[in-house]
């Protein structure tokens, strides 16, 4: 896997984005190649999820579509219009339609500011509105994530729970009405009880704010609740795209199969049919080919000289893999996700 390619894009996306490159350099001199040749797209209403191990590029990807900072390479699409090649001023405009939820609600907030400032300043930084209106439309908002701005209001980040600040953290990306929602690991800081009750509020959100979204998280059971389509990312590069049932009943990737094998299970006789193997390899010396060949049961010799594109699963309306040996239709292999 790890391919490259464009053939799962659709026409008349919301957002899309081809091509995304960014590497980083390390502190002993190397490049990192966070992300290499990665293009997606997300249609209005759709939530778009994104799966991977820890470093496999996912928050790169995150701050590549909103140009913080800008990628080396690619560009990004929203409703037809280039942003990464945007002015600056545009692209503060264009940034107001696409907002961000962090991992750690209580870093992502200003300690010494109150929860109404805090969901306010966006509207202000933007000009929006007048002090009335302004306040009329943060109480709503915080009313809308379950926040009452009477009781919570002139609190600090540090007074609240994990939950309340993921809420505020919430408010302070929807009160400027965006189109689009990124949502990096938006519940994995938070307790498991709590995590359910704030992936409710984003459902609830998309629904009343007529939200599309991309949601990112190494959780592949929470992913799987809230996604209508999934990319699975491996070292910088997406190995296997579809809709989320297809791929979690049939994942065609060897790399998807091992992660939704490692999902933990109750039933002994569910569990681990194909064993991770081995490590992931440094991202300052990714293998050649496909970058999975590595730790692959299925790869071959051309696997190690070879990048696979990405390309439709036959018989399939939205299922793609980027693999020279993908594995059969589920009919076959029996259902992976426990
Ligand atoms: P994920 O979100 O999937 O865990 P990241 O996008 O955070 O992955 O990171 C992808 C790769 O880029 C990792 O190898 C990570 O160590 C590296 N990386 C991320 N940010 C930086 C940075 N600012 N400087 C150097 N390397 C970075
Ligand atoms: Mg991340």
């Amino acid at each position: 896997m790890a391919g490259s390619g464009d053939d799962h894009l659709r026409s008349a996306a919301l957002l899309s984005a081809r091509g995304l490159v960014q590497t980083y350099r390390s502190s002993g001199g190397g490049r990192v190649q966070a992300l290499s040749d990665v293009s997606l797209d997300i249609v209005k209403g759709e939530t778009l999820g994104v799966v991977g191990e820890s470093g496999s590029g996912k928050s790169t990807l995150a701050r590549a579509i909103l140009a913080l900072p800008r990628p080396e390479r690619g560009e990004v699409e929203i409703d037809g219009e280039p942003i990464l090649k945007a002015t600056r001023q545009r692209l503060q405009r264009i940034r107001h339609k696409l907002q961000m939820v962090f991992q750690d609600p209580l870093s992502s907030l200003n300690p010494c500011h109150r929860i109404s400032d805090i969901v306010e300043m966006p509207l202000i930084v933007a000009n929006r509105g007048s002090a009335v209106e302004r306040r009329e439309i943060v109480a709503g908002t915080l009313l809308s994530v379950g926040l009452d701005v009477e009781q919570i209001g002139s609190r600090r980040p540090s007074e609240l729970s994990g939950g309340q600040c993921q809420r505020v953290s919430l408010a302070r990306s929807l009160v400027l009405r965006p189109e689009i929602l990124i949502c990096d690991e938006p519940v994995s800081a938070l307790d498991v009880s709590v995590q359910a009750q704030v992936l409710n509020l984003l459902e609830d959100s998309k629904m009343a704010y007529n939200l599309t979204m991309l949601f990112i998280s190494h959780d592949l059971s929470v992913v799987r609740g809230i996604s209508d389509r999934v990319v699975v990312m491996y070292l910088g590069k997406i190995c296997e795209v579809g809709a989320t049932d297809e791929v979690y009943f049939s994942a065609r990737h060897p790399y998807t199969a091992m992660l939704l094998d490692s999902v933990p299970t109750m039933d002994p006789r569910a569990r681990s049919q194909s064993v991770p193997r081995g490590e992931t390899p440094s991202p300052l010396n990714v293998p050649p080919g496909c970058r999975f060949n590595t730790r692959c049961s299925r790869a071959s010799s051309i696997c190690e000289v070879q990048e696979p594109k990405i390309s439709k699963v036959s018989g399939t309306v939205d299922h793609f893999v980027a693999c020279h040996h993908p594995l059969p239709a589920t009919g076959a292999t029996g259902n992976r996700y426990p």
